[in-house]
């Protein structure tokens, strides 16, 4: 058995599949005989397709880059935003946001740090809070020891 990658030629279409055969002359057969069909278009304009290296290509790769980038800008305006709107409250993130949580503290956005143990309390206790990836936390002035 052999496999090839095949491509339907139609334009609007050029659906790329795979097709086993038994061999090299069954599949020329098969072509010539027009048996080849797109699965999504039905089309019979089947070609072999030309077999990509299974590495990346350099376009690949920079619209990887391109993306990550994008991340970074948008982390970065994330944290612009969450250090603008709310406020650092360091190691008293869990008590600050039970207190806001109860009512005994004016509502307003937070961030801080909460040990493991805290924040999965806050959350048992139906406390709304977010962990945030360490890419988007403003660079707090305050620090948990
Ligand atoms: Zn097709």
């Amino acid at each position: 058995m052999i496999k090839y990658a095949l491509i339907c030629k139609k334009a609007i279409c050029q659906h790329e599949f795979e097709a086993w055969f038994s061999n090299s002359a069954d599949y020329d057969q098969q072509e010539k005989a027009r048996q080849l069909i797109c699965p999504l278009c039905q089309s019979t304009r089947i070609e072999k397709a030309i077999m990509a290296p299974a590495i990346k290509s350099p376009k690949r790769a920079a619209s990887t880059t391109k993306t990550t980038e994008n991340i970074a800008a948008m982390a970065a305006k994330l944290r612009a935003n969450i250090s603008k709107n709310c406020e650092d409250v360091g190691d008293k993130f869990a008590d600050e946001a039970r207190a806001i949580h109860y009512g005994e503290k004016p509502e307003r956005g937070i961030y801080g740090q909460a040990r493991p143990a805290d924040a999965k309390a806050l959350i048992e206790e139906g406390v709304g809070i977010v962990p945030l990836p360490d890419m988007i936390v403003p660079n707090s002035k305050k620090t948990l020891n």
